[in-house]
């Protein structure tokens, strides 16, 4: 069996001993004589599930006991629409856009009321963040918006702004969840889709403080995306993405066994630091992003001749180096190293440019 290295952005590599061990429970799951996918939701296997992961969780963030974690679907997206229908009380809220996915949840929010972009780092095509003491937030807005690490350009708030008064933070961590340790206290709602770090798609989780859960929101709110539906229900208003849940309590224990948050965050640490000190040291690939805004997950380079870039990608592909290639918004290639990416991994493409460069220049 040849696993290849999987740059993917999302979905994205999951770590192989939990793929072998939902594959060992695959026909029969631990007695039941059936799989994950055929369990009623409403099972005691199930319930035993969902209710593992969910204390996993808690115990990997140390999300504290006025949060709710709800596990939903719908991905991303469905939040940038259920955010504002569940948050937005006086009707303001702030957006800071640092790339494509705060650009489209801006838009989204403002089906549903007064957004307004307080920063952009647009400008130089969001390759930095920009200083968050110098935005001014609007004193009455529900609450300021951010994506913390942005999958497409490669940037990460290495410092979040300080909300006062009722002015609640939210982050969309979708693809730098659980990379690094986060105090959760300093958000109102943490959500991500799980398909970048955690899990296969099919879901988001959305870890919201249990006073902004209300019921009265507007009418026009699809019961299904009122907060307070789902809260009351544990997740299982209706039927909850049952397999993505459970491989995601999986890679939880996965996670508990690497040190938790920061033992990941450490090897996270070590392998970006692989790729970057040899962008570093080399012109013929440009890393656009501001040095102290990079993500340690998504690494965008570019190469300075870019009619090479199809060779690249062939090249690459031959050593089982694949889904290297970058957005189309930025250009190049792009090389997602989510949690699940080993060391050897990145050794592996760092040794393959050197080696496309040396043959090139
Ligand atoms: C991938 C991504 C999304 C979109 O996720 P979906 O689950 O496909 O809706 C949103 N935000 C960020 C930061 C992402 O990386």
């Amino acid at each position: 069996m040849a696993r290849v290295y999987n740059f993917s952005a999302g979905p994205a590599t999951l770590p192989e001993s939990v793929l072998a061990e939902a594959a060992s429970e695959m026909l029969d799951y631990r007695g039941s004589g059936m799989s994950v996918m055929e369990m009623s939701h409403r099972s005691k296997e199930f319930q035993q599930i969902i209710d593992e992961a969910e204390a996993d969780l808690r115990d990997l963030m140390g999300i504290p006991e006025n949060y709710k974690v709800l596990f939903l679907q719908g991905g991303a997206w469905t939040q940038f629409a259920a955010i504002p229908m569940n948050l937005l009380k006086k009707g303001k809220a702030d957006y800071i856009l640092t790339g494509s996915w705060g650009k489209k949840a801006c838009k989204e929010a403002g089906k549903y009321g007064d957004i307004r972009v307080a920063a952009s780092s647009e400008d130089k095509n969001f390759t930095y963040v920009p200083d968050v003491d110098a935005i001014e937030i609007r004193e009455d807005a529900d609450y300021v918006y951010i994506c913390d690490n942005e999958t497409i350009f490669g940037t990460k708030f290495h410092k979040y702004p300080e909300t006062k008064g009722d002015t609640v933070l939210v982050a969309d961590v979708s693809s730098c969840f659980l990379s690094e340790p986060m105090d959760v206290s300093k958000f109102g709602l943490i959500y991500g889709g799980v398909q970048k770090n955690i899990g296969p798609a099919g879901a988001a989780i959305v870890i919201v403080r249990e006073d902004l859960i209300r019921d009265d929101v507007p009418e026009f709110v699809p019961t299904i995306l009122k907060y307070k539906t789902q809260a009351d229900k544990g997740s299982m208003f209706n039927t909850p993405p049952c397999y993505t849940i459970y491989i995601c309590g999986k890679v939880f224990k996965w996670l508990k066994a690497q040190g938790g948050l920061e033992g990941i965050q450490k090897r996270n640490q070590e392998k970006a630091a692989v790729l970057y000190d040899y962008l570093d040291t080399t012109d013929f690939y440009i890393a656009p992003v501001r040095k102290e805004d990079r993500s340690i997950m998504n690494v965008p380079f570019i190469l300075k001749d870019d009619s090479l870039n199809e060779e690249f990608i062939a090249g690459a592909k031959e050593v089982g180096i694949v889904n290297i290639k970058g957005h189309r918004d930025v250009g190049g290639m792009r090389a997602s190293i989510y949690n699940a990416m080993s060391k050897e991994g990145v050794e592996a493409l760092v040794d393959y440019m050197k080696k496309f460069e040396t043959e090139h220049k």
